[in-house]
């Protein structure tokens, strides 16, 4: 990499970078084992269910991103796989719920501690863009419901770059978009493997998002809240 900066261009991940991934996806399941109580009954703990669902979940999500399944196979799998841990057998209504979550979880708009703030702040200096592995509609919903969506010029997603991060074809995708080059462009994102390798390999400055402390084995410069950005920018 050469000597990054000055910057002009930052790139930020959405999910759990931005947007509240874990928060709003908890409220969405809690709202639907409310409303689907007639078929869950009275006796299922919706604490116990959200645990398997999220073990669930997460190993689906491996798959996916490792391209051994489709994104079909793993929103129809996770909710029947998530109940028959809880002694369910497969219903249809599982479906259901699964499409209502699909549909609901993106108009819920809680943000990440300081996000606002930090964006009104950066806006002023840089132009601001999201590299996000996800579907053009429902990253937009989310952009929308949660009050991002003007501070960004560009929005790209695996979808629209036919490449999810790691993948440098899609960080390629994106600064050819925005109009930046390297060397003028950081990153911003939580997640290890797709933000911080992805960002470090395609040779762009990243900064690993690290709210939980997680292992930092390439050293990337990593900030625990979004505040501390002005570390670097
Ligand atoms: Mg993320």
């Amino acid at each position: 990499m050469n000597t990054p900066g000055p910057f002009r261009h930052i790139f930020f991940d959405l999910d759990h970078t931005l947007w509240d991934f874990e928060a709003n996806s908890a409220a969405t399941l809690e709202d639907l084992f409310k409303r689907y109580r007639r078929h869950i009954g009275t006796e299922t703990d919706f604490d116990a269910f959200y645990f398997h669902y999220s073990h669930v979940n997460k190993n689906l999500w491996a798959l996916y991103r490792e391209d051994k399944i489709s994104q079909s196979f793993l929103r129809s799998r996770r909710f029947p796989e998530a109940f028959e841990k809880m002694g369910f057998t497969a219903q249809p209504w599982m479906d259901e719920f699964g499409d209502a979550y699909i549909k609901e979880c993106p108009t819920q708009g809680r943000l990440m501690d300081q996000a606002i703030p930090v964006l009104d702040r950066l806006k002023e200096k840089y132009s601001l863009h999201i590299i996000t592995n996800g579907f053009d509609e429902t990253q937009g919903t989310k952009l929308r419901s949660s009050g991002l969506e003007p501070y960004f010029q560009h929005v790209i997603t695996s979808q629209m770059a036919a490449a999810k991060k790691p993948n440098p074809v899609i960080f390629e995708f994106a600064l050819q978009l925005a109009g930046a080059r390297r060397e003028e462009s950081a990153f911003v994102g939580d997640d290890y493997e797709a933000d911080v390798i992805g960002g470090l390999e395609f040779g762009i400055f990243t900064v690993f998002f690290n709210p939980d402390g997680k292992t930092n084995p390439l050293k990337s410069p990593e900030v625990r809240n979004l505040i501390d950005l002005e570390r670097y920018f």
